[in-house]
């Protein structure tokens, strides 16, 4: 039995490990569901996966989950990020699920990675800012890192079993594939004007708000390439992007000798979190059979960084080190959540990022304090740019 805190349990990640879970009940047993503030959404949860502690966002929120309780279900509640990082380390849980949506999983994640946990990845806001002090982090707490994003998984997938490093197992680049999102064929003279409903109608994947919109602007294949370069110690050159319409291969591996290995599935997250979950064995996910007949072709194309200049502005922040992708996604998440509530327009998402970063790029990182402080710094200059 292995005992499992959901971080962001009312997201799409969220839900969906609870849907997994709840097919296993005799190999998963739900310790802690954390959110926001969709007391709505957990009041369903709580009497199905019977938790032993919430913690919401607010105060505001844990009096209103107290008033939704019924005596039967009376889980501890707690909130804020002390609470957040305390059933992300507690001695009873052997595994968490790290899929709150930007800076705002770091704290927790890493609390669980310090005390050792089995860390399921899906935050990659988390490792991108924190980059090399998170991994750090992973060595030092013995902790396990396995990675939920769709790409990465099917990576981890296709490398060795317990993988010691790129060039000793003979590989020579990783393909992360991209669906290219909603504006992958649209006229760029009109993506100026995009609504934040037609950047968060994904073609392939449905899933949070932001993601949605990082998936439209392709800075989510741009974290991606640096959350790879962290996970798997790849540098930029070894990363290349493939876009794949029809998201059926999550991504591949190219060995020297020229093999390529790939993982293919219908695009539903349950398929990386049901393996990561159960790794090493597999656990059924309930995720239908692929249909190659009905799928019946596979296009590739490369991606256009004009069209997408928020994937060149991430290769350039890997390339520049230091504090460069902390600043990138700070600025990002701001202007992101400015698009969400229609105080910028969607181009601007790039300009915003690429004029933050040519401002303030600090060269050295040597600590978590650092890490926050840069992130702060990134965000109020990019607030304050938005206000001009
Ligand atoms: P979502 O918006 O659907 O859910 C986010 C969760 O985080 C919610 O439970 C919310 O309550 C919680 N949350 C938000 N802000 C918080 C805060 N300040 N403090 C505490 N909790 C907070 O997002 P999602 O689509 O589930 O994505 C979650 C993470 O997984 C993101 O980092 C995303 O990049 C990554 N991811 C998602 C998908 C996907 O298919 N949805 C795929 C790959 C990776
Ligand atoms: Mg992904």
């Amino acid at each position: 039995m292995k005992t499992v805190t959901i971080l962001g349990a009312t997201g799409s990640i969220g839900r969906s490990t609870l849907d997994v879970i709840r097919r296993h009940p005799d190999r998963y047993r739900v310790f802690a569901l954390t959110a926001n503030s969709r007391v709505d959404v957990l009041l369903e949860q709580i009497p199905v996966f019977r938790p032993s502690v919430v913690v919401v966002g607010s105060p505001d929120a844990a009096r209103q989950l107290e008033a939704g309780l019924d005596d039967a279900h009376r889980p501890e509640v707690m909130w804020g990020e002390e609470a957040l990082c305390a059933v992300a380390s507690d001695a009873n849980v052997d595994c968490v699920m790290a899929a709150i949506v930007g800076a705002a999983g770091l704290a927790p994640a890493l609390a669980a990675v310090r005390v050792g946990k089995q860390v399921l990845l899906a935050n990659k806001e988390a490792l991108v800012m924190s980059g090399a002090l998170f991994m750090d982090a992973v060595r030092e707490g013995r902790a396990s890192l396995l990675p939920i994003d769709s790409e990465h998984n099917a990576v981890f997938q296709a490398l060795p079993t317990g993988c010691r490093g790129l060039v000793e197992e003979g590989v020579r680049r990783i393909l992360l594939t991209a669906s290219g999102g909603p504006f992958r064929t649209r006229e760029p003279s009109t993506l100026a004007g995009v609504t934040p409903e037609e950047a968060c109608a994904h073609p392939n994947w449905v899933m949070g708000r932001k993601i949605s919109v990082d998936s439209a602007t392709m800075m989510n294949k741009g974290l991606e390439v640096i959350e790879a370069h962290w996970l798997f110690g790849a540098g930029p050159d070894s990363i290349d992007v493939v876009i794949h319409p029809q998201s059926v291969i999550h991504s591949m591996v190219e060995y020297v000798d020229g093999s390529v290995l790939a993982q293919l599935g219908n695009p539903d997250m349950r398929t990386p979190i049901a393996h990561a979950l159960a790794y090493p064995e597999r656990i059924e996910s309930g995720v239908a059979s692929l249909d190659l007949f009905a799928i019946a072709r596979l296009d590739f194309e490369r991606p256009d960084m004009k069209r997408f200049p928020c994937l060149a502005l991430a290769y350039e922040a890997l390339r520049a080190g230091g504090g460069a992708a902390t600043v990138l996604n700070a600025a990002n998440e701001i202007a992101v959540s400015a698009f969400l509530e229609r105080r910028l327009g969607f181009t601007a998402i790039a300009d915003l990022c690429h004029s933050v970063l040519e401002r303030f790029c600090p060269a050295e990182v040597s600590s978590l304090q650092d890490v926050f402080d840069v992130d702060r710094q990134a965000r109020a200059l990019a607030r304050a740019a938005i206000d001009a």
